[in-house]
């Protein structure tokens, strides 16, 4: 049996409980890198800032962002497994969620590894939804690059 919109129904409480109850609300006010995301077939937005440590990891999330449950919840479920993370290391995991998202699979490991994440990847189902899947993602690689260019 499917639930209504297609998605597994575990898949579908933790995708619902992350868009009720975001994590890491809110913009930071003195961010090292911020980003704006904007997906136009959907229309969510996301606004993610974050700070850095002078161990040079991140050590502060706040997004606020709004669109549909899958935007906002991927956003949320990045948002908290960001702190702690490297630059380097934070785009790897991007890399990681596109392959997902691109249709790789998912071994055991890897689900457990990434925890809440493994449940979007049933919104591979449905292609036109992808794009808000990953438009956290992809704000957080545009901060980063920019960030990078400002810095350098
Ligand atoms: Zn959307």
């Amino acid at each position: 049996m499917q639930a209504p919109d297609g998605l597994d129904d575990l898949y579908q409480d933790i995708i619902l409980d992350h868009y009720r109850s975001p994590r890491n609300q809110g913009a930071l006010e003195h961010p090292h890198l911020h980003g704006e995301g904007f997906n136009p077939f959907c229309g969510d937005q996301i606004h993610l800032t974050m700070t850095l440590g002078e161990d040079g990891r991140i050590n502060g999330v706040g997004f606020v962002g709004q669109g549909c449950s899958i935007s906002q919840a991927s956003a949320s479920m990045l948002s908290d497994q960001l702190k702690g993370k490297t630059l380097d290391e934070a785009e790897a995991f991007v890399r990681m969620f596109k392959g997902i998202m691109q249709g790789e699979e998912v071994s055991e490991e890897l689900e457990e590894e990434i925890g809440e994440i493994a449940s979007l990847q049933g919104v591979r189902q449905f292609p036109v939804r992808i794009k808000c899947a990953l438009l956290g993602w992809t704000t957080l690689q545009d901060a980063i690059r920019e960030y990078r260019e400002t810095a350098s």
